[in-house]
This record gives structure tokens, sequence and C-alpha cells, in this order.
């Protein structure tokens, strides 16, 4: 949910009048669903994953807290906030509400201003939520993945080239010099090298598929899905070729009187039984060798 995108509210209410009572408090500012029982409302949260489920505790099918258990047991519905409306004031209520997984209740009759206020708290708290999430995956400096996220990626397309047969390749980028730079230019400069080094890097990619991440300090990983040898070599290339244009001076560097970065390239088709850390080691590896021969250069070898 975006502050740009308009939320949407599932209401799960048998009673018409307190539907539209919902309806005319909400729809200024929410898109608006609604069910009448217990059924329609799993059907159309699944449909439609709103971003709030108002739910009524008596439904002419079953109860709110069954429909709410259900909810939680859908890992794609599971993470949906539930508001309990329930016209039944005693506490028990509001702990089994609570217990099925509801992170808050209004009890009827509803005064528009309490469910208002209530909505709006779900919402800053999902919006709160969402950028915890983003903000896990990517990395402060730059704002592409982190190492963790390029993991979870590269696992993900490992299993789905293993079925497709498609071959799979990875870069391993990394600066040269750098401990050099940052000494002679400062820390500050060095960030934003290594921000600039990161717009280039992705302009240099070729396809939408492609993925680039920062996997430490100044190393960044590429993902490339059906890509071969040549392929990845080319693209590995284009990323040299295009920090070399960035030519940000570097004094001290061995490699060029500019910032430079060396790569290893690695390429192979996923098997069921292999592993795509074995992948990264190759790449490694093949960094390493670019490294020992000059730097500013790609290095590129076929996984056996
Ligand atoms: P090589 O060509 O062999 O890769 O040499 P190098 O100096 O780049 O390698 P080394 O591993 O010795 O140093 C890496 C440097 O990268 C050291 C560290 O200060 C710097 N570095 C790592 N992360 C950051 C960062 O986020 N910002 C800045 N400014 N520097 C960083
Ligand atoms: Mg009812
Ligand atoms: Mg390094
Ligand atoms: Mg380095």
């Amino acid at each position: 949910m975006t502050r740009e995108k308009r939320a949407s509210v599932l209401t799960v209410e048998d009673d018409d009048a307190i539907r539209a009572l919902i309806g005319g408090v909400l729809s200024t500012e929410c898109d608006m669903r609604s069910a009448r029982d217990g059924a329609t409302a799993l059907r159309v949260a699944a449909e439609t994953l709103p971003d709030l489920i108002l739910l009524d505790v008596g439904l002419p099918d079953t109860d709110g807290f069954d429909v709410c258990r259900r909810l939680k047991a859908n890992p794609l519905l599971a993470e949906i906030p539930v508001i309990f409306l329930t016209s039944r004031t005693s506490s028990t209520d509001e702990v089994d509400g609570l217990d099925a997984g509801g992170i808050d209740y209004i009890t009827k009759p509803i005064n528009p201003a309490i469910l208002r206020a209530r909505v709006r708290n779900q919402f800053e708290l999902k919006r709160s939520r969402d950028a915890l999430a983003r903000m896990a995956r990517l990395d402060g400096l730059t704002g592409i993945s982190n190492r963790r996220t390029f993991d979870d990626l590269l696992l993900r397309e490992w299993r789905r080239q293993a079925r497709t047969g498609q071959p799979i390749a990875v870069i391993m980028m990394d600066v040269d010099h750098f401990k050099q730079f940052n000494d002679t230019y400062g820390h500050g400069a060095g960030d934003d090298c290594l921000k600039q080094i990161t717009r280039a890097a992705e302009g240099a990619l070729q396809r939408p598929a492609d993925i680039i991440a920062r996997y430490g300090g100044e190393e960044f990983v590429a993902l490339l899905p059906d890509t071969g040898l040549d392929g990845a070599m080319a693209v590995a290339e284009g990323i040299r070729a295009a920090i070399v244009t960035l030519a940000i001076p570097h004094a001290r560097s061995s490699a060029a009187s500019h910032v430079t970065i060396s790569l290893g390239v690695a390429c192979a088709v996923p098997t069921a039984e292999s592993d795509p850390a074995a992948l990264v080691k190759t790449a490694d590896g093949q960094l390493y060798a670019a490294k020992s021969e000059g730097r500013n250069r790609a290095k590129g070898i076929e996984q056996a």
C-alpha cells in the first residue's frame, strides 16, 4: 500500500444499514468492497487482497472469529489486518477476537469518528510495516538490493532455471584500490563514488530480469537469468566500460588514473542437485584472477 494508491477496505457485515453507514464514512478515502457472509468474505478477500478487513462477529453462515482464523491460516491473506465489529460489549468477545488474530475491534453502534480514526491507525501501521520490510531488503547507501535479497532471488531463479534447463550467470564486481581511494579523497567521496558506480552498473544491464545487488562494502553482484557465458561476458564488459566512462579521478590506483572495477563471471545450467553458492564462489575465483592479472578487466568461466 503506497500513499499514492487508495487503500481498499473489505466490509463483512450482514446488516445493510451498518454497511451503508461504514461506506458513507470511509468511501471518500478508501475503495470499498463488501460481503454479507463468511463464505463470500473469504472469496472476495482472496480475489481482491484488501488492505484492511472490517469483520462483523455475527454472520448468517458462521461467526467472524471463524472467518478470521481462516484468513490467518491462508499465507496469502494472513497479513491483512482485521478489525472486528461487535455489538456485544463483553470483554471475553474482545479477547476471542484478538485470539483469533484480529488487530482491533469497534463496538456497535458505530461511532463514525472512532471508525475513521481506527481505520487510519491501521493504515499508518501498515505503511510503517511496509517501509520496514522494504528497508530490510535494500542497501541503505545505494538503494539497490542487499546481499540477503540477492541470496533469496538467486535461490528462486536457480530453482526456476532448474525446471526450464536455461543457464544462469553471476557477475561479482569489486572496486579496484578502493581503500586508497578513501584514504586519498575521504570516506564521503568514497560513498559518493559507490553511488555513482551503482547507477552506472544498473544502466549497463540489458534486460528487465537482470538484477544487481550490493554484496558487501565495495563489492557488487549481478544475476542474469537465461544468460550463457558469451552474453554475460558482454554485460560484464559493458559494466566495466561504464565505470571507466564515469572518469572519477583516482591518483593512487595501479590500474588507471581513474576509478575502475574488476569483474568475475561464472555461468551454469542449474540442476535440482546443484548449489547456487558454488556459482557465486566460482565467480569470486574469476574476480580474484582478474585482480591478479592487473585489475580493470573481466574474467569468466563456464561452471562444469
Ligand atoms: P583491491 O583492488 O584489491 O580490491 O583493493 P581494495 O583497496 O579495494 O580492497 P580492500 O578490501 O583492501 O579495501 C576495501 C575498502 O573499501 C576498504 C573500505 O574502507 C572500503 N569500503 C567498504 N565499504 C565502504 C563504504 O560503504 N563506503 C566507503 N566510503 N568505503 C567503503
Ligand atoms: Mg451481523
Ligand atoms: Mg573487496
Ligand atoms: Mg576492492
